[in-house]
């Protein structure tokens, strides 16, 4: 058991059928990694992210988080996720950004209490950390999708998790902001020393950005080091999947049905 392991799978199995959508999947994620986590459309991705925070549970197999047993985990503020459709705010939602950092503290402080000023600190320090402080009495609404984005990654981070899971963030971040997009996640691994998991379509920009990857079909195909899958060629990855993968190498995020 390396004591490294922050979340670790064995012989994880789940179907919502009769289907396996995960089959037999081993995975260790160790602090430190920035993991991007592959595979096309309906492969399992979201689902082993929702059994990864408690929200499924496994038919088959054990997960563990920090090493403790997931019925036993109790720490849940060690996680923070950003969920696919996090950065969907209209602009009439009358929120401010300084609310919505604040509120991913409330399972902390209670739902009923008042924020002091050690909460809004600590929401603020969050918005500094995405570069987003300028921004804190806006109204969410306002803003474009990356800067939404940017926002609930905020919310995710003001209780100081180890470890940040992120489902498909990208989509909804205007085309020519995606690489600054990278770049803070890229400096969160790095300088704060935070650990990413973020499922992604966009295989190509992963491979620059993350440290491991994890391609998946129901199962483990490939993980390991970025820089060992980007040399891979175009039919050692047909033969990994077990079909063509054109279709990940293309960014169609806009077209993807949301199962979350
Ligand atoms: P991905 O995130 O890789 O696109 P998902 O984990 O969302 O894949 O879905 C994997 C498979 O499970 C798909 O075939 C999908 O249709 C199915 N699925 C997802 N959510 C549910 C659900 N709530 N009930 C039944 N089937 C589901």
């Amino acid at each position: 058991m390396n004591s490294n392991n922050i979340v670790t799978l064995n012989h994880v199995s789940f179907k919502y059928e009769k289907e396996w959508v995960v089959k037999d999947v081993d995975l260790a994620i160790t602090s430190g990694q920035f993991l991007g986590l592959v595979g096309p459309n309906g492969s399992g991705k979201s689902t082993l992210i929702k059994l990864m925070l408690g929200l499924l549970k496994p038919d088959q197999g054990e997960i563990k988080l920090f090493n403790q047993r997931m019925k036993t985990f109790n720490d849940w503020k060690e996680i923070g996720f950003v969920s696919q459709k996090a950065n969907s705010f209209n602009s009439g939602f009358p929120a401010s950004v300084l609310e919505v950092v604040q509120s991913g503290l409330v399972s902390r402080v209670g739902a009923f209490r008042f924020f002091n000023h050690q909460h809004k600190q600590k929401a603020q320090d969050a918005l500094r950390l995405v570069e987003m402080e300028e921004y804190a009495h806006a109204t969410i609404g306002e803003l474009s999708g990356g800067q939404q984005q940017r926002i609930f990654i905020a919310r995710a981070l003001v209780s100081d998790p180890k470890l940040l899971i992120l489902d498909e963030p990208t989509v909804g971040v205007d085309e020519k902001h995606v690489s600054d997009f990278y770049e803070l996640l890229r400096k969160l691994n790095k300088e704060q020393g935070i650990s990413l998991l973020m499922v992604t379509h966009d295989i190509g920009t992963i491979t620059e950005h993350a440290t491991h990857v994890v391609c998946m079909n129901k199962t483990i195909h490939f993980h390991g080091e970025s820089k060992d899958y980007k040399e891979f060629s175009e039919e050692d990855l047909n033969h990994l999947y077990g079909h063509s993968v054109q279709a990940l190498t293309h960014n169609h995020h806009h077209d993807e049905v949301n199962h979350l």
